[in-house]
């Protein structure tokens, strides 16, 4: 499961803190150099970790902290509450367009969880919102890609606009959204295709299909299994596509979880849901507090 080690390292050492009655500067030193060193190693980017123990360490070593009746309490706090900051303080949940449809488009590398995700959208647009969405497979260049998406629009009674293989995702969009809004559907969900890495093309078409779409949500999904590389994915995807929300998939897996304290500081984009799992239903709105929670166990 994610972040047990660090949870486990957090809390070392953290509770050392709590073993005493008064809490020194130097004890403060010490929590903040294990804290760092436990950050680094569950994959946090550096600078984020910076910026991190910077803030909790100027705020434990304040007079109000350090004299208190339980210093040490008052730190674990800190860290929680700094935390949930990193993580980006509130729920941000889809941003609709003022008429429909509200179009979302996918974004990511090829195997990050894209395909996967839309079903989960649509599933939770319908279970919280009763939507009628229509999704689009956009991503032609593994034919899997659209029989997946297909058979998820068939479970979820969603309808899938295909044109298979041989039509560029433009041109697959352009009528995709023709259809959406002639049929009134009010969300659009639009699969993409992915790479293995990041190459000029993707962006290009990327580009064309945000051109073509005008989407009102461009979701950059990321597989947490990839660590310190998914912080550069983010930010790439993010200065050539401007991503106006982050999807960390693969939270239920073996995985150190620092990619999901990065990204928001390092894009500035929030995390608006984690996929923690294979099934439709393994979807869960993101909430910094409670992700804080569970990351310090
Ligand atoms: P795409 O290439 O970005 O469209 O990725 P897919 O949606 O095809 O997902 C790639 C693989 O990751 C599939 O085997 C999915 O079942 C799996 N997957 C996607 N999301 C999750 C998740 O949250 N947890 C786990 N454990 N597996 C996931």
């Amino acid at each position: 499961m994610a972040f047990e080690n660090l949870t486990e390292r957090l809390q070392a050492a953290m509770s050392k803190l709590r073993r005493k009655g008064k809490v020194t500067e130097a004890d403060i030193t010490e929590m903040m150099r294990e804290i760092r060193l436990a950050l680094l190693e569950a994959d946090v980017n550096l600078q984020v970790v910076k910026q991190f123990t910077k803030q909790v360490r100027e705020r434990a070593l304040g007079a109000e902290v350090l004299e208190s009746l339980s210093p040490a309490q008052q730190i674990v706090k800190i860290v929680d509450e700094e935390l949930t900051k990193t993580l980006g303080s509130e729920t941000v949940g889809i941003v609709k367009s003022p008429k429909i449809p509200t179009v979302i488009m996918m974004a990511g590398l090829q195997g990050a969880g894209k395909t996967t995700f839309a079903g989960k959208l649509a599933n939770h647009l319908i279970k919280t919102e009763k939507a009628r969405p229509l999704m689009i497979a956009g991503d032609v260049y593994r034919p899997a890609a659209i029989d997946q998406l297909k058979v998820l629009g068939q479970q979820l009674d969603v309808p899938v606009f295909d044109m298979g293989t041989d039509v560029s995702p433009v041109e697959i969009v352009r009528q995709g959204m023709a259809l959406a809004r002639e049929k009134k559907n009010d969300y659009v969900l639009i699969d993409t295709a992915g790479r293995l890495h990041i190459d000029e093309a993707l962006m290009d078409e990327l580009k064309q299909i945000k051109e073509v779409a005008q989407p009102n949500e461009i979701l950059l999904v990321v597989d947490a299994m990839t660590g310190q590389d998914a912080v550069n994915v983010a930010q790439s995807f993010n200065e050539q596509l401007g991503i106006t929300g982050v999807i960390i998939t693969k939270l239920d897996g073996d995985t150190r979880g620092g990619a999901a304290l990065s990204i928001r500081s390092v894009t500035g984009a929030p995390i608006k849901f984690i996929g923690s799992g294979e099934k439709l239903t393994d979807l869960e709105v993101f909430h910094p507090d409670r992700m804080s929670s569970r990351i310090l166990g």
